[in-house]
């Protein structure tokens, strides 16, 4: 089958990477120029695991082309994907300004009947809303076919993109009768090898399945971040509490860590656009507040850790910060705790030395013009010089720690834990200060 793909993000081209890898012919589009220069020389602008390899064997097979010329793009192909952003607006509405000028790209230039398959995560009624305006703009131009559009969310999790892609839990396809269903079977055939991953339900129900879905995770973090604060009150270990609740099978031991809160380019924007949402119908979506509240006020959990250890006099000291990615297996910084940490830090008059296994780049870019920011080659030497430790991303590199180094090279001899990786015990026996999230500190 040919395929284009509008957008050549995370979501697109680990899409188009994948439908190549099994076979398809497959076009993308992107409007970043240097993107589509990069990507054509096999390049992948953005880290997950096993991308560019598959980037570039599909290059070389002729399987994969890039461009930017939307009308090449729209030429190509009958199946049609939007994968570009909907970022946050400033109001907290999904900015659906790239979807619809894709949409209206694809109605400018198309010649012949197409399938558009709609893989950004847009608010409820987004499908009707592209099909309503295609198909005015193809009355305008006095067509006579058809452009059908279908809702088609996309549930990969960075860090594993490809793995998602290639073997994906399910597969929604909202579809409000139009959808040919045999094209959307073939077109996906390869990824269900075991069994049929579709699911097929109209288009509003779609939409509102990849919001319920972000929410539902998210409200777990902020659940267990509740209780972990709750813990650290009340004198208990959330880390007991996380396996003593995990271990019930209706509640299962994914997403119930406790930590710095959450990021990422995805929870945050989509829990304040589903709330957007509901306050347009007139509903108020109290639970949905709660999981943003808990999380805005858990990213500050970590600088006032730090604070409550120097009781405020942090002006002068150095910290080294372990993470800056907004997980791990990822370069992605978007809302990462991380900055919150760094930014607050920084303003206190600190200077800050950082190291993250993939995302340095994209802090040098994001903090190009901070001062007293530097970055480290390895998590070894972002100790050299500082007086704490702050540890912000759980990539598995930093779960193992030389004591006696922590020990010689920390003046103040503390480390702050936004992730739970250390033992306190041992921490606290190893002659160093310990703060972690639920457990009690000790020093
Ligand atoms: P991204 O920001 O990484 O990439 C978007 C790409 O679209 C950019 O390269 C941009 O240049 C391009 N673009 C913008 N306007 C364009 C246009 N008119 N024509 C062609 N290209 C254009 O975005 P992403 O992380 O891949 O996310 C895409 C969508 O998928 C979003 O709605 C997001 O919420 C959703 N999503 C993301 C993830 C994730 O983990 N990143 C997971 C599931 C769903």
């Amino acid at each position: 089958m040919k395929i284009s793909i509008f957008g050549t993000g995370y979501v697109g081209l680990t899409q188009a990477a994948c439908l190549a890898e099994v076979g398809h012919r497959v076009c993308c589009i992107d409007t970043d120029a240097s993107r589509i220069a990069q990507l054509e020389r096999g390049v992948s602008p953005i880290f997950e695991n096993g991308l560019e390899a598959l980037l570039q064997k599909n290059l070389a097979a002729g399987r994969l082309s890039f461009t930017t010329n939307a009308q090449q793009g729209v030429d190509f192909a009958r199946i049609i994907f939007i994968a570009v952003g909907t970022p946050a607006s400033e109001d907290g509405s999904a900015d659906m300004r790239f979807v619809f000028s894709v949409a209206d790209s694809i109605a400018a230039r198309a010649h012949e009947q197409k399938l558009v398959i709609n893989k950004s995560t847009s608010p409820v009624g987004t499908a009707q809303r592209i099909r309503d305006r295609i198909l005015e703009a193809l009355v305008q131009r006095g067509c006579n076919f058809a452009v059908q559009v279908i809702s088609n969310p996309e549930f990969l999790k960075e860090g594993s993109a490809v793995e998602d892609c290639m073997r994906p839990e399910r597969i929604i396809i909202g579809s409000d009768g139009e959808c040919d269903v045999e094209l959307i079977r073939a077109l996906y055939k390869p990824f269900g090898r075991h069994h049929e991953k579709l699911i097929f339900m109209d288009s509003r129900s779609a939409e509102l399945t990849k919001y319920a879905a972000n929410s539902m995770l998210a409200a777990k973090i902020s659940f267990i971040n509740e209780i972990a604060n709750l813990s650290e009150r009340l004198g208990a270990d959330i880390e007991m509490v996380r396996k003593g609740i995990g271990s019930d099978s209706r509640i299962g031991y994914d997403f119930i860590y406790p930590g710095c809160g959450y990021g990422g380019s995805c929870f945050p924007k989509d829990i304040q656009a589903l709330l957007h949402s509901a306050g347009q119908v007139g509903y108020s979506a109290q639970l949905l507040e709660a999981v943003e509240d808990v999380n805005r006020r858990q990213k500050h959990k970590l600088f006032e850790n730090i604070q409550r250890h120097y009781q405020g006099h942090l002006a002068g000291k150095t910290f080294a910060l372990w993470g800056l990615a907004f997980k791990p297996n990822t370069d992605d910084m978007r809302e990462a705790p991380s900055r919150v940490a760094l930014e607050a830090l920084l303003a206190a008059g600190t200077r800050v030395c950082a190291y993250d296994p993939e995302a340095m780049d994209e802090a040098r870019r994001i903090y190009a013009d901070a001062q007293h920011l530097t970055f480290a080659d390895s998590k070894e030497a972002a100790l050299e010089g500082a007086h704490a430790l702050v540890i912000v991303t759980e990539w598995l590199n930093f779960r193992i720690v030389d004591f006696s180094l922590l020990r010689q090279a920390l003046a103040d001899r503390v480390i702050f834990d936004g992730r739970n990786l250390l033992d306190p015990v041992q921490v606290v026996g190893e002659g160093l200060g310990y703060y972690s999230i639920g457990r009690a500190s000790g020093s």
